[in-house]
């Protein structure tokens, strides 16, 4: 994989340095990037006024939406309209999100993250203030995605310190976390946010009441459900059924490491 974005005629066809990133980062991804789902050794650039993804897989039919940025990948990332975006998870029609750091010194892809579709539920969606009565695009509102609210496997690396990571590594987490995508959008948000729950915890093993504690950060992620110490047992269950965490002795968890 050539981690070079650098191509001499997108400097002279365009002026401006969003503009210019874009193609090259979009050049970059059809001719380097790999699916990581079905390892396809490459995706297909969509036509331009697809909306929302930017390329598709041929072989599995996954598509993906790239972000690139030329600055340090922060616990934000600015996306849509938040309406859309809402309807777009529950409808199971997100894409896959690749994130994309460059630097413009070199022109080179310093790091590359995938938050796989499944991964990314209301839970990680802020609703930004709407755009000002004297915007042309008054009342619009748009959302952040919360990078920092996602689990680690659903962050996955592909690209670290100018070093690509092994394709066979990439594609085991998404493995390991695809019985997500056979769930209701709902439920993966609560899986996915039990999750995150427990790796911040950062033990050896925790019991119930370890998870109970966070009780009303799950209530404020999910307002309206008013069984949450049911919800977190419900997906200790699941989570253990797909082989994420173990139970050992009676109240008793662990977390498996891949
Ligand atoms: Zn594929």
């Amino acid at each position: 994989m050539d981690l070079s974005l650098y191509r001499e005629d997108v400097f002279t066809h365009y002026k401006s340095n969003s503009q210019i990133a874009r193609v090259l980062s979009e050049a970059w991804c059809s001719s380097e990037m790999y699916c990581p789902s079905c390892l396809n050794d490459r995706i297909d650039k969509l036509p331009d006024n697809t909306k929302v993804s930017d390329f598709v897989c041929g072989m599995c039919k996954n598509e993906f939406q790239l972000k690139c940025s030329g600055k340090k990948l922060g616990r934000k990332i600015v996306d849509g309209e938040f309406n859309t975006m809402i309807r777009f998870i529950n409808s199971n029609s997100t894409p896959n999100l690749f994130l994309m750091r460059y630097s413009k010194d070199d022109w080179l892809v310093k790091k590359m993250l995938m938050v796989p579709k499944f991964f990314i539920s209301q839970s990680i969606i802020e609703k930004r203030n709407p755009l000002s009565p004297t915007a042309r695009r008054a009342g619009w509102t748009g959302c952040n995605i919360l990078l920092d609210r996602i689990p680690e496997d659903g962050k996955i690396t592909i690209i670290k310190n100018e070093k690509m990571i092994e394709k066979s590594k990439v594609h085991k987490i998404w493995e390991r976390m695809n019985f997500l995508n056979k769930k209701k959008p709902h439920l993966r948000g609560w899986m996915a946010d039990v999750l995150k729950i427990i790796e911040e915890l950062s033990k050896e093993d925790f019991n119930i009441q370890d998870l109970y504690k966070n009780k009303e950060y799950l209530c404020e992620l999910h307002p309206d459900n008013r069984h949450v110490e049911a919800k977190i047992r419900q997906q200790l269950q699941y989570l253990r059924d797909n082989g994420i965490i173990e139970f050992t002795t009676p109240g008793r968890y662990k977390l498996l490491k891949e």
